[in-house]
């Protein structure tokens, strides 16, 4: 079995790459980019962050399936459990592009 991972700091700037790779053929989710990247959605999502922050992703917000309502302040992370106009609980989750 042959070890050859990076330093952490390489493998962390490495997979923050890989977002913004992917992501030039967005908008994706975080499930999606979990997916894409073979990385836990919970990594995908520590990775978004700091890339929200660096101002290097764009958030799109979660919207309602069932009556569009978008959930503008609710930009990051993890998606809103229902809608409070139609209280549909069919939430799009956020998804993240490029600025
Ligand atoms: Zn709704």
């Amino acid at each position: 079995m042959t070890d050859s991972s990076p330093m952490p700091g390489e493998r962390s700037r490495t997979i923050r790459q890989q977002l913004l790779d992917q992501l030039d053929g967005g908008p994706f989710s975080a499930g999606e980019l979990s997916r894409l990247t073979r990385q836990s959605e919970r990594e995908v999502l520590d990775h978004l962050e700091h890339l929200l922050h660096a101002g290097k992703v764009k958030a799109l917000p979660a919207s309602c399936a069932g009556c569009g309502f978008r959930f503008e302040k609710r930009t990051r992370s993890k998606k809103p459990g229902k809608c409070p106009q139609c209280k549909s609980t069919r939430i799009r989750p956020p998804r993240f592009t490029l600025p």
